[in-house]
């Protein structure tokens, strides 16, 4: 596996993949593997011919007093773990190649960007939006790959693909879980032993609504105040937002009628978690 952290080195490298005719996987990450991240590197392997990951913890997304300087960092891990599965380059730029002095550019998805999580954090999906532009453009791929797991990202990019007539194939891949249901993320490793545990009633709570729903509940204010609750009964756990939206408009719906993203954000002290399951009313 090659690691490249010049622009202009893994332009070339794409470059000479492009003329040869084969196909380009992107797999956008920030590091510290875990599953989540390895399942969209083995898919990538299994459909492109070269498979790029590239590994930036992308300041312009994190807030002031967000974690950017304490999220967790394994180049050695991250090396090993990439390199056993077949990826062909890890590409490690730096912030100062990405965003070099006087660098004022964005791309931003308008609307959709300010909600869910781009309330609580404004600025981050703009700096999402920027990050994943500029590395499509690097490395023009066949097909970049996203997580379930950050649902809003992927329904931005998707946008962000489409708006910008990119020629790139968006494939979203299931949120990979914890045995107790817990999404993996790179943000698990800042719980303790307590919040660990208290973090499954996350998944439980969603699987919870989701089966209401199918049963037949419409009323999304009763399910979104039991799923409060619930997740409210830990003590550790502080609810940024639970919610029920429309998987397109990402608007909060009143009544459920047909396919919604359950989404939440919820703090367990320092450590923001994210997860959301599709529910769908059972037909017939
Ligand atoms: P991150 O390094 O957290 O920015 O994530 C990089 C990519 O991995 C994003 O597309 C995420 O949605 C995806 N990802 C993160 N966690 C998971 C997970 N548990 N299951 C599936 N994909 C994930």
């Amino acid at each position: 596996m090659q690691i490249i952290e010049s622009l202009e080195e893994m332009r070339e490298v794409c470059r000479k993949a492009r003329r040869k005719g084969r196909s380009i996987g992107l797999v956008p990450t920030m590091g510290a593997f875990h599953e989540g991240h390895l399942s969209l590197m083995r898919e990538s392997r299994k459909r492109d011919e070269v498979v790029i990951v590239s590994l930036f913890v992308n300041p312009i997304q994190f807030g002031p007093g967000e974690d950017y300087g304490t999220y967790p960092r394994d180049m050695e891990g991250d090396t090993a773990k990439a390199s056993a599965i077949g990826v062909d380059c890890l590409f490690t730029p730096s912030a100062d190649a990405i965003y070099p002095e006087g660098y004022c550019t964005c791309v931003l998805v308008e609307g959709l960007s300010d909600k869910l999580c781009g309330a609580s954090r404004p600025g981050h999906f703009r700096g999402v939006t920027t990050i994943v532009s500029k590395l499509f453009h690097i490395t023009m791929p066949s097909r970049a790959y996203f997580g379930q797991k950050d649902a809003q990202q992927a329904i931005l990019i998707g946008h962000m693909i489409a708006d910008l007539n990119w020629d790139i194939e968006l494939v979203v891949l299931p949120t990979v879980r914890e045995k107790d249901g817990l999404a993996m993320s790179s943000r698990n490793a800042y719980l303790n032993k307590q919040q660990r545990q208290e973090a499954a009633i996350l998944f439980r709570s969603l699987c919870w609504a989701a089966e209401e729903i199918r049963g037949g509940e419409r009323d999304a204010q009763r399910i979104r105040a039991e799923m409060r609750r619930m997740i409210s009964s830990m003590k550790t756990a502080r609810i940024d937002y639970v919610t029920i939206v429309d998987p397109g408009s990402l608007e909060e719906v009143s009544r459920v009628e047909g396919k919604v993203l359950l989404a939440l954000a919820v703090w367990f002290q320092e450590a923001r978690l994210i997860d959301n399951l599709m529910a769908e009313p059972e037909k017939g």
